[in-house]
This record gives structure tokens, C-alpha cells and sequence, in this order.
């Protein structure tokens, strides 16, 4: 099978190829074209002011664009990040804090359905992509492949569709990932008898840790033939995630991708959620500079 590949001859994962059935192709469409009409007849309004517009009016839109456009190294935020010696685990960039229209629009874009925010949040991902070589040392000049953070199978059930990986997906189809940068859905959810379900959201932080221990794992296979375990070999990635909290989630997926050979530079984060003490004072490796 011919595989797509990057310069340097690696073979380039891609998520969610056009289906290769007719059946599914045409359930694709008609999906779409319900989805357009739904909002041709029915009214949207701004998920940041209400306002009738677009899912995000022009106002609300520029303010997204503008809580985006400084990302910033995150993971002091981040307990599950630090060791007891106050030292990173694992370096995070986030795009912005996770507040005002940026929190506004990841939770339309999450809980309510509201896909039509994937291109501007995609954007807002796409402004911290391009930041990851400035934020991330020993990152610049390389290749790096972007791995989403995989939804739970109860949350992919109540959406339909993988928040992270759609946003990746957007800006790779919009063409706006840097040279050298790759999409690659490699992580999975393993899954877990119902009793040992738990939402992270309803954990204090050391049950987070303990929740999400051994939650993932590498996928077996990807669209096109392409095998996760050749790709991951002498990779570098970066771990891509909408919110950053305790960064339980984020240090599991690192931990499950650097069993398999590759080095994890860091993660990257949509929005960081800090403490009253710790707002606008992150690690900022490039305002420092
Ligand atoms: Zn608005």
C-alpha cells in the first residue's frame, strides 16, 4: 500500500482519511448536509455573548484571536508535572488561560456540539503549533509529530467526534501545520469494566493521578496501513490536549508514548487553567529571551 511520507521518509499518519466505503461516504455527506441545513434554518448565536451571529460573532472572534496570540510555557500550573524537587516533568505550552472566550469556545466546542468553532479554535491550536520550536528547547529545526490526546469511549459516544484530534485534523486539511510537523492519532483508550469508570472531573488531584494510570495505550493500526509502531521509532512528539488542569492526563499520554522508543518533547495545551495567584505569570521562555 502506498503510504504518504514526510521529508525525511518516515511515513506521515494522517487522521480520519475520507471513509473508502460508498456507504460511509454517503453518510458522510448527508451528515454534513443536515448540519448545514440545521443551521441555515435554525438561528446560532455567539457562544461567547450571546449575540445572533455565527457560533462566534466578528467581535468575539478578534478577542479569541487576541487571548491567543502569546502562548506560553504552562506546566508550573500543573502539579502532576513537577517533581517533589520542583523540576519539570514534561514541558507544556499553552495557547492561552483558560478563561473568558477561550474557555467559552472550548466548552461549546466539547459539551454542546457547537463543531463549527473547530476552525477558529483550530487556528487558536495552530498559533501554539507554531510556537512549540521557540517554547520547547531542543525542538527547533526538527520533525515533530502532533499526537492527540484520545476522548474516552463514553465521551466519543455522547459527541460523535474526538474534540483534539478534530482540531489537528482542521488545521492539517487548512494546510496551516509548519514543515516537518505531522498529525498522529496514536494513543488509544483502553478500555475499563463500568465499575472502574470514573469522570477526572469529579477527582481531587491525586485520584486524577490514580484514575488515569494506565489509561491509554499505543493503537494497533492506523488508516492506510500505516503501523503506529514504525512511526513512533526514534520519533519525537508532542502530546496535544484541549485543557490543561493537574496534568495527570497529559504526563499518562507522555508516559504510554515513551514506552514505545520515541521522546516526548513536551505537550501542548489549548488552554491552561491557573489559580487566581498563578494568572498571567507562567513560564514564559519567549518573553524571557
Ligand atoms: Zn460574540
Amino acid at each position: 500500500m502506498d503510504v504518504p511520507r514526510t521529508a525525511s521518509g518516515r511515513p506521515a499518519a494522517r487522521h480520519r482519511d475520507k471513509p473508502r466505503h460508498w456507504w460511509a461516504r454517503t453518510l458522510s455527506w448527508w451528515g454534513a448536509a443536515w448540519h448545514d441545513f440545521h443551521y441555515l434554518v435554525m438561528p446560532a448565536e455567539c457562544v461567547a455573548c450571546g449575540r445572533d451571529d455565527a457560533a462566534l460573532c466578528p467581535d468575539c472572534a478578534v478577542a479569541l484571536r487576541r487571548q491567543a496570540r502569546d502562548p506560553f510555557r504552562a506546566e508550573e500550573a500543573a502539579d502532576a508535572l513537577m517533581s517533589v524537587f520542583g523540576q519539570t516533568t514534561l514541558p507544556v505550552v499553552a495557547v492561552g488561560d483558560y478563561r473568558d472566550i477561550l474557555s467559552a469556545a472550548i466548552l461549546a466546542f466539547k459539551n454542546h456540539g457547537r463543531t463549527e468553532l473547530a476552525t477558529e479554535l483550530g487556528r487558536a491550536l495552530g498559533r501554539g503549533v507554531e510556537a512549540l520550536p521557540r517554547l520547547l528547547p531542543g525542538t527547533g529545526g526538527r520533525e515533530l509529530m502532533l499526537v492527540p490526546v484520545p476522548s474516552t469511549g463514553s465521551g466519543w459516544r455522547r459527541r460523535g467526534y474526538d474534540p483534539v484530534a478534530l482540531l489537528l485534523h482542521t488545521l492539517a486539511r487548512e494546510r496551516r501545520l509548519p514543515p516537518g510537523m505531522s498529525v498522529a492519532p496514536l494513543l488509544a483508550i483502553r478500555p475499563r469494566l463500568p465499575w472502574h469508570r470514573r469522570k477526572q472531573k469529579a477527582l481531587g488531584r491525586a485520584a486524577r493521578r490514580a484514575n488515569v494510570r494506565n489509561s491509554m495505550r499505543i493503537r494497533r493500526r492506523l488508516h492506510r496501513g500505516a503501523r503506529p509502531a514504525a512511526l513512533l521509532a526514534g520519533a519525537d512528539v508532542v502530546v496535544v490536549d484541549d485543557v490543561l488542569t493537574t496534568g495527570s492526563t497529559v504526563g499518562e499520554a507522555a508516559r504510554t508514548l515513551a514506552g514505545t522508543g520515541a521522546t516526548v518533547c513536551g505537550a501542548l495545551v489549548l488552554a491552561a487553567a491557573r489559580s487566581p495567584g498563578q494568572g498571567g505569570g507562567g513560564t514564559t521562555l519567549g518573553r524571557r529571551a
